[in-house]
């Protein structure tokens, strides 16, 4: 199956991660490709190191990425984990690939949404495809058999709690 979760609440990349563990506890290898997402400390990186079968690869910078002018080195690893994800959904090395953040790379700019369609028709039956993002381009819906919407009723951030160790990263 094709999932998407997306939206503007907070929950998205998290129940991905969620995702990713169960299906770990059942020996199933897990691949998780995070777009526009790197040098910041997550978690997750560590926590995956406890747990075998799950697999964490960035391809993103520490900065923040320019909507209106991406840097040319953004589009370049944005490109670059396209290409990864293409050869680990065909190749049926794992059995759950999780794009963290494709939809925000594509609103971005830095991959085209036609090459995310195109990922998704050559992804193999037996292999389980997450994209992760807010902003989901309306294209993508059509590919998907599940999509799931955050939304945000309450955030902290709109009291000025900022990003917390742990619990947001
Ligand atoms: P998480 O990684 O916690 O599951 P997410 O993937 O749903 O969050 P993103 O859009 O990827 O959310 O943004 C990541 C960061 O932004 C997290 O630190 C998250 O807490 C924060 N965030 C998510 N939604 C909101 C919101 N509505 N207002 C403010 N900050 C938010
Ligand atoms: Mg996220």
């Amino acid at each position: 199956m094709i999932q998407i979760y997306t939206g503007n609440g907070k929950g998205k990349t998290t129940a991905a991660l969620g995702l990713a563990m169960r299906a770990a506890g059942h020996g199933m290898k897990v691949i998780v490709i995070q777009f526009m997402k790197g040098k910041i400390n997550y978690g997750e990186l560590q926590a995956v190191k406890m747990i075998s079968g799950i697999t964490i690869e960035q391809y993103g910078r520490a900065d923040f990425v320019d909507h209106d002018n991406p840097d040319p080195e953004d589009i370049r690893l944005a490109q670059e984990g396209l290409k990864r994800a293409e050869e680990t959904i065909i190749s049926k090395d794992y059995d759950l690939v999780i794009l963290d953040e494709i939809n925000v790379a594509v609103d971005f700019g830095l991959i085209r949404v036609a090459d995310v369609v195109t990922l998704c028709n050559k992804k193999p039956e037996e292999v389980e495809l997450v994209l992760t993002g807010r902003y989901m381009p309306e294209e993508l819906a059509e590919c998907a058999d599940l999509i799931t919407e955050c939304r945000e009723l309450k955030h902290y951030f709109q009291k000025g709690v900022r990003a917390r160790k742990g619990f947001d990263y």
